[in-house]
């Protein structure tokens, strides 16, 4: 198994990175299989029709939006945030889309982007059917997508040939496992970041690997940076007002005229405000990096500023190494289980951006490779069970402040890992598969449909 760290980090726009990024994806994928088969001309009307999750919470994940986007031509990295309004506005009001940029077409999304509250398709909650017809009304092309989290899309195909039958990539260190990524650490005398790197050099030149680590922490930065500049009430109607800078100009206040030592507790609060902002820029539909998805993507972010700015001797290798060895972890739980909300849960999503976290925490701060695992586990186990119940299908509530709190239980969980010697009585592959396991067996409508959980029991405004 070997998924590079840029499939984990990969930088986008909000809401949602399995309901609006991986939709557009699907989209402009399809646009992709329409001109290789010499249809794209051709095509004279396109219908998508949303089944499951991408039904039930696509109107607030802003998915619609995304798909008329994608067969544009846009995709959710080259997308400027800022012209987004004006492209749809433009689809809606002149009821026409210019397919790829290139091919108008007349587009009404009440009749061409069709929300399926049926049955989901089988393959996976976040499923979706797209269609070109010709001039006489004649499908052309038929595709079915699943946005399987994290901003991944995969053709019905691709998903049913996924797993076992793949033979394993041509890296020196594809393990598939904790236990076997804890074996070959051993065996190599490499860090799991280490042995991440040799993976991602084997594919791409030292130099890129470098410069493209950069960019994805330097696009993370910025999130955080745009957060703390913005105030005011996040749009969908839930009526969620931003609050990481606010948080950001009491504490400075509080430093700057305190003559006492600030209490040590005041760390969480920082902890807590970057999370806060980069989730406030997320809802905001704003540019993240999925960190492993856009609705957890402030954990990841939130924890490596910590390092940056409260830890002596934090330097820019350090941030490489604690963004490969999350991957890692992360990797082994979207591999072994899911960091899908529609499919287990927050659990896979909060859950496993905090112990990526913690994980990568623990790297930097010295930790050997089996108190990064322990780190990681600790993490996933104490967010094991929790539901994915968005108000109003909006990524706001819970959805910004539990990045708060994944953070915080990261940095705990790391602390707690390098004060023991990595001994511990539940492997991270435990917790993992327990994860999914969990994820199975939670209802459905605690994962991504609004209709259970703080979704039902708290009133919108
Ligand atoms: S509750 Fe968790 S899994 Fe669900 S949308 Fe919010 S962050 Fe994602």
């Amino acid at each position: 198994m070997f998924l590079s760290v840029f499939e984990m980090f990969k930088i986008g726009i909000g809401p949602s990175s399995s309901h609006t990024m991986g939709p557009m994806l699907a989209a402009n994928r399809f646009l992709q299989r329409l001109n290789l088969t010499g249809n794209l001309s051709s095509a004279k009307r396109v219908e998508t029709t949303l089944h499951g999750s991408l039904a039930f919470t696509g109107r607030g994940h802003g998915t619609a939006r995304a798909v008329i986007l994608g067969l544009l031509g846009e995709t959710p990295e080259a997308l400027d945030p800022e012209v987004i309004q004006e492209m749809t506005d433009n689809v809606a009001v002149n009821k026409v889309l210019n397919l790829d940029g290139r091919y108008r077409i007349p587009f009404r999304e009440e009749r061409d982007i069709v929300f399926d509250f049926g049955v989901a398709l089988p393959g996976h909650s976040n499923g979706m059917i797209i269609r070109g017809f010709d001039a006489s009304g004649d499908v052309i092309l038929e595709q079915t997508y699943y946005s399987i989290g994290g901003g991944f899309v995969v053709l019905a195909e691709e998903l049913a040939a996924r797993d076992d039958d793949k033979p394993l990539a041509d890296v020196p260190y594809s393990f598939r496992t904790a236990a076997e990524m804890l074996g070959m650490g051993e065996q190599s005398e490499k860090s799991i970041a280490a042995m991440k790197f040799a993976n991602e050099v084997a594919v791409k030149s030292k130099d890129i690997v470098v410069r493209d680590l950069d960019r994805i922490w330097s696009a993370m930065e910025s999130c955080i940076s745009r957060g703390l500049r913005k105030d005011g009430e996040l749009p969908g109607g839930l009526k969620v007002k931003r609050r990481a800078r606010k948080i950001r100009d009491s504490l400075v206040a509080e430093e700057q005229g305190s003559r006492n030592a600030r209490l040590e507790h005041t760390v969480m609060d920082w902890l807590s405000l970057y999370a806060l902002a980069v989730n406030e820029e997320n809802a905001a539909g704003g540019r993240v990096v999925t960190a492993p998805t856009n609705g957890a993507a402030g954990i990841i972010p939130a924890v490596i500023k910590y390092y940056q700015d409260f830890c002596p001797g934090a330097s820019k290798s350090g941030i490489h190494d604690f963004l490969l060895t999350a991957s890692a972890i992360g990797g082994l739980i979207k591999y072994n289980a899911s960091i899908s909300g529609a499919e287990v849960g927050c659990q896979g999503e909060v859950g496993a951006a905090s112990a990526m976290a913690a994980a990568g925490l623990a790297a930097v701060l010295g930790g050997t490779n089996a108190q990064i695992e322990n780190a990681a586990e600790i993490a996933l186990e104490h967010h094991l069970g929790m539901t994915c119940d968005p108000v109003g299908g909006l990524v706001q509530v819970p959805c910004i402040e539990r990045n708060a709190m994944g953070a915080v239980k990261a940095v705990n969980a790391a602390s707690l890992a390098l004060r023991g010697d990595g001994s511990h009585i539940v492997p991270l592959d435990t917790a993992i598969e327990t994860m999914r396991q969990t994820g199975m067996d939670m209802l459905s409508k605690y994962k991504e449909t609004s209709e259970g959980g703080l979704a039902v029991n708290l009133t919108a405004c």
